[in-house]
């Protein structure tokens, strides 16, 4: 079986009273690009800061290429990591910033000539090796940085927020630039964000956390579609939580009464009669028809509260009988034309059958 290029195990940090980290364990395996997604202050850099040393954990193991690396220090580890704020040297050149780590290695000039121009293909700062850093686009200044972080070839780039300072198109263009660089250097990636847009766009797997603690570990797609709990449900997107309660189970399925509408159900984690659930639906997944046209049975009824042009989207806020506001999102096709809700009319709400996740409300 593939060893993992990170392991940690059982790793806790607490500074003075305040426990950041609250033994965490991760394997991070050759060639994957894994997010640590989460809030401020959930213990992202704290675990980016452990992997690359200038932490010591509380308690814990940290295991690099399968070598224990505890006490070992930063410039000693195979690790480099890029920051938000992308510290360049501002006095040094685009090329001898990318060729600082390469010449504390001492490569000889040659070999040091065609690392850098080979790093700066790959950033697309070819014919930019002489200009200095202030005379770069944030951009650009971003790209120096990470053609410096990898141009050593390192096991593992670890990325503390590195996009947090562009603009959004910036951001946007940069997220695939950095998704596809990952693929051609095929380096281990440890990516760290609070954007959960960010974290799905470019991830293998991705690590939800919250208060110091792993809420759910798993690739973009099961974490968007198959919330492990409420917190990440409500983190990672807009959801709707529908109120239920389980009446019959029956082999795969069951049938529960989701805000006083009888519903049947696919019952993955085998719940039972009588006990209390939670049903979540992303907007995008629920079926909004205006009351009276073929609204097919069962169905939750409403009241439009407002419609949000979104551009190529439409939010419809709409108001249940419990006096709960959901959210649905319509997209544009050719009949958008006929897709027109006035405030107070009423629609029924329904969904695909199986597109639920069902969580238990405890
Ligand atoms: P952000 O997204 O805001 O950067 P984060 O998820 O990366 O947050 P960390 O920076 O890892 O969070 O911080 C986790 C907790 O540990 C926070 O409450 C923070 O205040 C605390 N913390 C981090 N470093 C130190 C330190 N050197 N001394 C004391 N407390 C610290």
């Amino acid at each position: 079986m593939t060893q993992p290029i990170v392991r940690l195990i059982n790793i806790s940090k607490t500074f003075d009273n305040l426990t950041a980290i609250d033994n965490i364990s991760l394997d991070v395996y050759p060639g994957e690009f894994l997010t640590l997604l989460g809030p401020s202050g959930c213990g992202k850099t704290t675990i980016l800061r452990v992997i690359a040393g200038f932490e010591d954990p509380t308690q814990g193991d940290v295991f690099l290429n399968s070598v224990r690396v505890n006490g070992i220090p930063p410039n000693k580890r195979d690790v480099n990591t890029v920051f938000q704020s992308y510290a360049l040297f501002p006095h040094k050149n685009v090329f001898d910033n990318i060729a600082f780590g390469l010449k504390i290695k001492k490569f000889d000039r040659k070999t040091i000539d065609e690392k850098v121009r080979s790093a700066l293909e790959l950033v697309k700062l070819t014919g930019f090796e002489n200009r200095s850093i202030h005379q770069l686009s944030g951009g650009q200044q971003q790209r120096v940085a990470f053609a410096r972080a990898f141009v050593n070839k390192p096991l593992v780039l670890l990325l503390d927020e590195p996009l947090s300072a562009l603009d959004y198109r910036l951001r946007k263009e940069m997220q695939l630039e950095i998704r596809q660089l990952q693929r051609k250097l095929g380096i281990t990636f440890v990516f760290v964000t609070h954007d959960q847009e960010e974290a799905i766009t470019m991830s293998d797997r991705i690590v939800v956390m919250n208060q110091g603690r792993i809420e759910q570990d798993g690739s973009p797609k099961s974490i968007y579609e198959d919330p492990a709990n409420l917190f990440v449900a409500k983190f990672v997107g807009e959801i709707n939580i529908f109120d239920g309660k389980v009446i019959s189970v029956a082999d795969s399925r069951m049938i529960a009464d989701v805000e006083g509408v009888q519903f049947d159900l696919l019952n993955k984690k085998g719940f039972a009669a009588g006990q209390k659930i939670k049903v979540l639906l992303r907007p995008e997944d629920l079926l909004i028809k205006k009351s009276g046209d073929e609204c097919k049975r069962p169905y939750i009824e409403g009241k439009v509260q407002e419609m949000i042009y979104k551009g190529t989207t439409v939010d419809v806020l709409i108001t249940m009988n419990s006096g709960q506001t959901i959210l649905s999102t319509e997209f544009f096709n050719e009949d958008f034309e006929d897709i027109h809700y006035e405030p107070g009319e009423k629609v029924c709400i329904n969904w695909a059958n199986g597109w639920e996740a069902v969580l238990s409300d405890d």
